[in-house]
């Protein structure tokens, strides 16, 4: 087995093109393989300590984030838990401390998984990822890079180096809820994510929503078009809420079966729409929206 520690970029990206594997903070890929599902990949090459992808940036276009920033960090930015809120309720989900100190957002990114918490915030804020090889950079919308459960678009040879997201308007809120039956070491049951922008008046100019563990991938919700130019009240949200569901095809598993999670995902993209329309009126709900509103067991 061989194992390298890349401190650039660059030195990362040769041992790509070599076949060595990234590996982050190694919690889905170190406890997958203890876990006995998938075994580790003979050549490894360990991207934590790569200083470019750690940082997190702002200009006029919008933000940076590295692919090796963890939820931790996410979390103790003003600017993602100030304006790209939605992204701080999903990292705040995401495991136990100890997982979203060295789980990074490219890690649950790459992985892949339909139930990963970053995935539906990152489709509503309009996202993109940069994928690097030794040879060639592109931007790719999310929704194209996901091809299926723990599958993407990506080569063997490309390093997911930051996810980029676009300046938001004045008046713009996000949320993300996810049902869980307990509040920690929970993988989401269904989540929705929401991006809500009003006008002065409160009547709605955007409206995204995207879906969490009810489909092969993170999913959007189309037909939200019809949406514009309406005031988020009750008829609005069960419009919402019935979109969801049926655009969802969720599966049957041991943790819930089809039906419910058709049901439940139109009540969390209800819930993810209010909360979204409250923040955009500048209504401070705290990150994780799911504890402000009492989602999850009690400890
Ligand atoms: C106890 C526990 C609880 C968890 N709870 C949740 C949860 O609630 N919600 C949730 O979404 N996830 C959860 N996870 C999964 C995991 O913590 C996250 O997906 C995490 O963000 C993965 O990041 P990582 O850096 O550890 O990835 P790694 O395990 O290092 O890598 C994951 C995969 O991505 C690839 N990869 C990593 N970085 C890059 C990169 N920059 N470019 C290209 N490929 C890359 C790796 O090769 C590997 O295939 C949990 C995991 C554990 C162990």
């Amino acid at each position: 087995m061989a194992f390298t520690i890349a401190t650039t970029v660059d030195e990362a990206l040769e041992r790509l093109a070599d076949g060595a594997r990234p590996v982050a903070g190694g919690t889905d890929l170190v406890v997958g393989a203890r876990q006995g599902k998938v075994p580790l990949p003979h050549d490894l090459v360990a991207i934590d300590r790569v200083d470019e992808l750690l940082t997190i940036g702002q200009d006029d276009h919008g933000a940076r984030i590295g692919a090796g920033v963890t939820h931790d960090r996410l979390l103790s930015n003003p600017l993602i838990v100030g304006d790209y809120t939605a992204l701080a309720d999903g990292a705040a989900l995401i495991g136990s401390p100890a997982t979203r100190h060295v789980g990074t957002i490219g890690g649950n990114v790459m992985n892949g998984s339909p139930a990963m918490d970053t995935g539906a915030p990152l489709v509503v804020l309009g996202a993109r990822i940069e994928l690097r090889s030794a040879t060639t950079t592109r931007l790719v919308d999310p929704l194209e890079l996901w091809t299926g459960p723990g599958t993407t678009s990506a080569r063997t040879d490309e390093l997911c180096t930051a996810c980029l997201l676009p300046a938001l308007p004045a008046r713009t809120g996000s949320a993300y809820v996810r049902l869980e039956f307990r509040r920690a070491m929970e993988i989401a049951v269904v989540g929705a994510a929401a991006l809500v922008r009003l006008d002065e008046s409160g009547s709605v100019l955007d409206l995204h929503i995207a879906l969490t563990a009810v489909a092969p991938t993170i999913m959007a919700v189309e037909g939200t078009e019809v949406l514009m130019g309406r005031t988020v009240d009750d008829n609005l949200t069960d419009q919402v809420a019935a979109l969801a569901s049926e655009q969802a095809s969720p599966i049957s598993d041991l943790r819930a079966g089809d039906r419910y999670r058709r049901h439940t995902v139109g009540v969390m993209a209800r819930r993810a729409v209010q909360a979204a329309a409250q923040r955009a009126q500048g209504t401070m709900i705290d990150v994780p929206v799911n504890r402000a509103i009492g989602i999850g067991a009690a400890r």
